[in-house]
């Protein structure tokens, strides 16, 4: 009878066996695709299932079998009858399911003779049963049978009781059942109530415990199970007892297995890498696996038996969604790529493509859907991040594009007022009225001309982080006095009105003056251009804290609110034509901002749209200490009277510069020579000896600072003062002209201010 195991340890093998060769299939198909994954899981689910039923048939007929044997009951033999019509059809199952596999096949064959003999056995007992009665019976039976009196003394113990209790019949018999039946519990160590006991009191059928320990009389201890049932008279009078119970090593053993094998096929299914759920036909989750558990955060209890369409609090409810999967088990139409996000506290933000299809079983319909999820998060965030990239490489482009158009457009406009201007000059000859307005024209394109340059040589610097402050202690008042002084002009040009009114107490700034009166200039000659004639420009400042504000407004054109955040970005300009009647190059706004931040303060437009003028607000941090006035004197320097008679070099490979700024010099009283290149400048130096020399850095073949250097290796070029003409204003171009030797550094063109300076000195 020790047969009676062996469909345990054959369903256990057999199953580890399939399972094993599921999982080889099952992980090849990881890297595939939703079908292949769906034939996987449906296969390794299916032999599970196969497994199960006929797991379930076999206990099914035990448990009838037995039922009839201790109770004589043909009722018991319903559930042994239709588990053992059941069995053949199921093993089939099994058959058919592993039909490609020839080794598994001899196993599912083997498991199949077992069955049959199990089964024959079970027949033959129940027939003896019929035919000899109890008695009989309990001998041969296949599991220990003990049977006690009314008092629960032993009235009799088959071969099998006796070797699981190791008590012999003639020592057991008359013994009182606890005796020789000794049982605890597996885990907690405690004895177990005498069955007989309680069967006697109910006169019932009694089932032991799970996990009951059998202790026998040499103290070794086995698992065993099964029950205890009253034994009654003709005229249904309880006799004594009858215990059944079998030693369930084995089985546990095999249960085991099954359990594990069960576990390993769930393992399978995880370990496919993308997320997975499988869905019943009713669309709730029947599994979910430890990849999905783990993408979203949740736990499989959170999940299972759920309806998909709750799951990540309703964020997959999607009208579209739900039509598609809705159809995928009726119409046999899978889901493919169906973008999907997914947000929560725990895991962020997340972009993934759900796919789902039916899971195919061989020759039956689908009644499951498996459901995938392949996380393109990175991938979505990079498109995203280079399309940004794209457009914005794109924007500046085209801003680029437009700047150069506005350039050319800006540099040419003064041009054409100053060619005329000459004409004018040469046509009029002595006509001092109209030689001295063409000048006056001349002089003011060529300020806009120098200031455009100055711009953008500011950005320049801005943009290469190189643009530094030089910062003193100074009266906002004289900053802001000087600021209006600068822009006058224009507004009176403009027509435009201008007020200030000046801080109510004196404030002080930590700030670079000529920077801030830059600012302000820059706001006031924008207010003045995008004013019409007749309009007005105020400049108000208060003081709030530890901060003062300086507004200023006008009633002009205005800004549209779609512009207004980007009214300070470079090259932003409202009206982009090239006919606007107020031309810029659109950084002046940039610069005010950088100014400003560099000074530690903050800049903002406000508008109520076109035609509702403009208010430009800068806030800045108060200085706490008082200090003295500090002189801003930015006004155009008067040459007149300042310099007496000096031999002067003018140094300049461009011939119109050098002549020009000799022939001025000259106009100033000055004996004035001209050299175009760095030897003819040593070569008339040393007839000349000047006491001052102007002279251009980039010059052709020798350039400016070795000219320098070799004018101070002579002896009479120690006191000459030697001032470096050029382009580039950095401050390690400053450096660089005086390890050269120079005593100033003018940048071109040089401005009558700084020349003043240098010649008054
Ligand atoms: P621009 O050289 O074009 O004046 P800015 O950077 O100074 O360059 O100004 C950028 C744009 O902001 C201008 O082209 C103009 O459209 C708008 N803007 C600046 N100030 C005003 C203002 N006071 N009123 C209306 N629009 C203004």
């Amino acid at each position: 009878m020790g047969r009676a195991f062996e469909r345990w340890i054959l369903l256990g093998l057999g199953s580890i066996v399939f399972l094993i060769v599921l999982s080889a299939d099952v992980a090849h198909r990881n890297t595939s695709r939703l079908h292949e994954d769906s034939l996987a899981v449906a296969r390794s689910l299916e032999v599970l299932d196969a497994l199960s039923d006929v797991d379930g048939s076999i206990k099914d007929a035990e448990t009838g079998y037995r039922g009839f044997l201790i109770t004589g009951e043909p009722r018991y033999l319903e559930p042994y009858q239709a588990a053992s019509a059941v069995i053949g059809q199921r093993c089939d199952r099994l058959t058919s399911l592993t039909s490609n596999e020839p080794e598994q096949q001899a196993r599912v064959a083997r498991l199949r003779a077992g069955l049959d003999r199990k089964m024959k056995e079970m027949d033959q007992a129940i027939e003896a049963f019929g035919r000899e009665g109890f008695r009989i019976t309990i001998s041969s039976i296949g599991d220990a049978v003990i049977v006690t009196d009314m008092s629960g003394r032993i009235t009799s113990l088959n071969t099998i009781a006796q070797t699981l209790t190791g008590w012999c019949e003639a020592d057991a018999l008359g013994r009182n059942l606890e005796e020789v039946f000794c049982i605890f519990n597996e885990e907690t160590r405690a004895s177990v109530d005498n069955p007989v006991t309680k069967v006697l009191k109910d006169g019932m059928i009694v089932g032991l415990a799970n996990h009951t320990i059998l202790i026998a009389r040499g103290g070794s201890e086995r698992p065993i199970d099964d029950s205890a049932a009253p034994i009654r008279d003709a005229e249904g009078e309880i006799q004594g007892v009858v215990l059944v119970f079998r030693d369930v090593t084995d089985r546990r053993r095999a249960e085991q297995d099954l359990i594990d094998a069960k576990s390993y096929a769930e393992s399978i299914v995880d370990t496919v890498r993308e997320p997975l759920l499988v869905l019943g036909s009713d669309l709730r989750v029947g599994s979910a696996s430890r990849s999905f558990c783990r993408t979203f955060g949740v736990e499989p209890e959170d999940v299972e038996g759920r309806d998909f369409f709750e799951l990540a609090e309703g964020q997959w409810e999607i009208p579209a969604l739900r039509k598609a999967i809705c159809k995928v088990l009726p119409a046999a139409n899978p889901v493919e790529d169906f973008e999907v996000d997914f947000v929560s506290p725990a895991v962020g933000r997340r972009t993934l493509l759900l796919s789902a299809a039916p899971i195919d079983h061989e020759g039956r319909r689908a009644d499951q859907i498996l459901v995938t999820f392949q996380d393109i998060t990175k991938r979505k965030e990079t498109e995203v991040l280079l399309k940004r990239q794209a457009d914005a490489l794109k924007e500046a482009d085209t801003r680029k594009d437009e700047f150069l158009a506005t350039l050319a457009h800006e540099l040419r406009n003064p041009l054409a007022p100053i060619r005329n201007s000459l004409y004018i000059m040469r046509l009029v000859g002595d006509d001092r009225e109209a030689v001295e307005s063409s000048r006056a024209v001349i002089e003011r394109q060529v300020l806009h001309l120098v200031r455009l340059v100055d711009d953008l040589l500011d950005i320049s610097r801005i943009s290469r982080n190189r643009l530094e402050l030089k910062r003193e202690l100074v009266e906002l008042a004289a900053v802001i006095a000087s600021a209006v002084e600068a822009s006058r002009p224009l507004a009176e040009r403009q027509g435009v009105e201008l007020s200030v009114s000046p801080p109510p107490e004196s404030t002080f700034l930590d700030a670079d003056p000529v920077r801030l009166a830059q600012v302000f200039s820059n706001l006031l000659n924008n207010a003045c251009k995008y004013t019409e004639r007749g309009g007005h420009v105020r400049l108000t400042t208060a003081r709030e804290g530890g901060e003062v504000s300086i507004a200023v407004e006008d009633d002009g054109v205005g800004i549209p609110a779609e512009m207004l955040p980007r009214i300070f970005d470079m090259f932003t300009q409202v009206d982009r034509s090239l006919e606007r009647s107020q031309g810029g190059l659109g950084i002046g706004l940039t610069l005010v901002r950088r100014l400003v931040e560099l000074h530690g303060g903050s800049v903002e437009a406000q508008s109520d749209g076109l035609g509702h003028g403009s208010r430009f607000i800068v806030r800045l941090p108060a200085a706490v200490k008082e200090a003295p006035k500090c002189d801003l004197d930015l006004g155009a320097g008067d040459l007149s009277g300042r310099s007496g008679k000096r031999r002067i070099l003018v140094v300049d490979d461009n011939h119109d510069s050098a002549d020009s700024l000799a022939r001025m010099l000259r106009v100033l009283g000055n004996e004035v020579r001209t050299a175009y290149d760095g030897a003819e400048a040593l070569d008339l130096s040393n007839t000349f000896r000047p006491e001052l020399a102007f002279v251009d850095i980039g010059l052709p073949g020798m350039n400016g600072y070795d000219v320098s250097r070799r004018i101070r290796e002579q002896p009479w070029g120690r006191d000459v003062t030697l001032v470096a003409l050029t382009g580039w204003g950095q401050e390690e171009d400053h450096r660089r002209s005086t390890e050269a030797g120079f005593d100033h550094h003018v940048v071109k063109p040089a401005d009558f201010d700084a020349l003043s300076r240098i010649l008054t000195n």
